[in-house]
């Protein structure tokens, strides 16, 4: 099984909003959030990879980031 360093508290994610410039914060895996998410996350999976959603599943952990300030989210791809 790949580890994904965020899963496994290796690495904290830090990235910065485009939106207002704050921290984003790391709130879990993509997949946590399938079912809110399911509509927003085909469209963003698609911009992704080219339309290769299986690719990512199998060689990318997803996460999403949330920015604390205006609620701008962000899915990011981590390599395993
Ligand atoms: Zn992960
Ligand atoms: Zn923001």
């Amino acid at each position: 099984m790949e580890i994904c360093p965020l899963c496994n508290g290796f690495e904290n994610f830090s990235g910065t909003c485009e939106t207002c410039g704050s921290t984003m914060i790391d709130i879990g895996k993509v997949t946590d959030y399938m079912d809110d998410y399911s509509a927003y996350m085909e469209i963003n999976l698609l911009k992704l990879v080219d339309g290769d959603v299986n690719s990512v599943k199998n060689h990318y952990c997803l996460h999403l980031t949330s920015c604390p300030i205006c609620r701008n989210e962000q899915v990011i791809t981590i390599q395993e």
